[in-house]
């Protein structure tokens, strides 16, 4: 049997665990769960009316949102780990004509995102009744994920399936025909890695020769506990800088703030809250403020065209990487993990992924003098 370790347990590293051919692989997962990005993240699936102009993103974004319905079936998730509750946009009226017709333009490819339709403030407050009256746009087919939830859920199933879990740190040493993994005071050889390690692949890859631009973006999240009916709640993506995400039995969460220079700070900030609670204002008598919440605070990889990277290194195939997710990560990070388990579940196929992603080169480059 080879052996394969996977580093970093976050939605990539866990979905790949749990994908990966266990009849054909010994497989140990090793995460020291620092500066995670997936547990503190807020879990909106909804990339359609992105306005961002990189086409391969988009396309990765939308063929990972609809891989939920798959991922759904196989790992079984329920209602509290995974729900499509549909979006809501809150724009001016003339921004939501021009959104609407995004929406009917790319539907055409991208059946999964359900009803499209614009809603007078009265539709708007039936369907979400924290908010002031106004015009909106819904996406029945948006859909809501619990970072933490779904790690803690594929980590049992990873069990189950006899993969090894190490809550360790681990780094890496290039042998002869394998690799060494160093964790603790123990050091296991495999035939090959799967780092999936958020901006830290950056730090493993540095020793044994390879330049890896990624930068390290803190976010922050405000989870509220509230004894309002969430349940049938939708997404809201509120004019301004956040967003709301209502889970089951009264969850509420505000995200998220984008902090380039705060890089790998886990710090939770003042500022973090006045810029999430800003909006307010859409929330009749700002009742939302008076219940208790906590902060949520993470670290997103980003890379310079602010798109994942994944995939073999160009230089050698017993290693394969994934980083750069951002802010969208939990929407194609479980397709990135089920397309990398293909890659070494089916070895007689070639990899491509060239209408996902840019050259693995633009983001990793091989030291002259190693
Ligand atoms: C506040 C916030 C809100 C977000 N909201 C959304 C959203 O609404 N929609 C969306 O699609 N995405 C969202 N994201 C983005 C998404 O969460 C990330 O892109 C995604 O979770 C990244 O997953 P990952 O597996 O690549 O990395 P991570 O989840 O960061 O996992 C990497 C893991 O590797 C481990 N690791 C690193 N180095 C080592 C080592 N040497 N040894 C052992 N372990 C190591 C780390 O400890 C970590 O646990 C949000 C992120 C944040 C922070």
């Amino acid at each position: 049997m080879k052996k394969i370790a996977i580093i970093g347990g976050g939605i990539v590293g866990m979905t790949l665990a749990n994908y990966l051919d266990n009849q054909r692989f010994e497989i140990s997962l090793f995460d020291d769960e620092k500066n995670q990005a997936t547990k503190a993240s807020a879990g909106i699936i909804s990339p359609w009316l992105s306005k961002r102009r990189n086409k391969k993103w988009y396309q990765l974004a939308k063929e990972g949102a609809a891989f939920f319905e798959k991922l759904t079936v196989d790992f079984e998730l329920n209602k509290e780990i995974y729900e499509r509750c549909g979006t809501l946009f809150l724009r001016k009226k003339d921004d939501l004509q021009e959104l609407e017709k995004l929406a009917l333009e790319r539907q055409k490819e991208a059946p999964e995102m359900g009803e499209i339709r614009l809603l007078n403030p009265e539709e708007t407050a039936n369907l979400m009744p924290l908010l002031k009256p106004a015009p909106s746009l819904y996406l029945s087919g948006g859909a809501r994920l619990d970072g933490a939830a779904y790690l803690l859920h594929l980590k049992k199933r990873a069990e189950k399936r006899g993969v090894k879990l190490y809550q360790e740190r681990a780094q890496i040493r290039k042998l002869d025909q394998a690799w060494e993994v160093s964790h603790e005071r123990q050091r296991t050889v495999v035939d090959a890695l799967a780092i999936c390690a958020g901006p830290a692949l950056k730090d493993l890859l540095l020793p044994v020769g390879y330049q890896v631009k990624v930068k390290a973006q803190k976010g922050q999240l405000l989870s509220f506990q509230t004894n309002f009916a969430t349940e049938n709640f939708p997404v809201v993506f509120l004019e301004g800088a956040a967003d709301l995400i209502p889970f089951q039995k009264g969850k509420l969460l505000v995200g998220a703030t984008h902090e380039n220079e705060a890089g790998w700070d886990l710090q939770e900030t003042s500022a973090a809250f006045e810029q999430l609670t800003d909006f307010a204002d859409y929330l009749k008598n700002q009742e939302l403020l008076d219940f208790p919440y906590r902060y949520r605070v993470g670290t997103r990889a980003y890379s310079e065209d602010f798109a994942p990277f994944f995939g073999p290194l160009e230089d050698d195939s017993s290693v394969v990487v994934a980083s750069g997710l951002g802010s969208s990560g939990l929407t194609t990070g479980p397709y990135i993990a089920y397309l990398l388990a293909n890659y070494f579940n089916e070895p007689e196929k070639s990899w491509k992924a060239a209408h996902y992603q840019k050259e693995m080169t633009t983001y990793i480059q091989k030291n002259e003098q190693q």
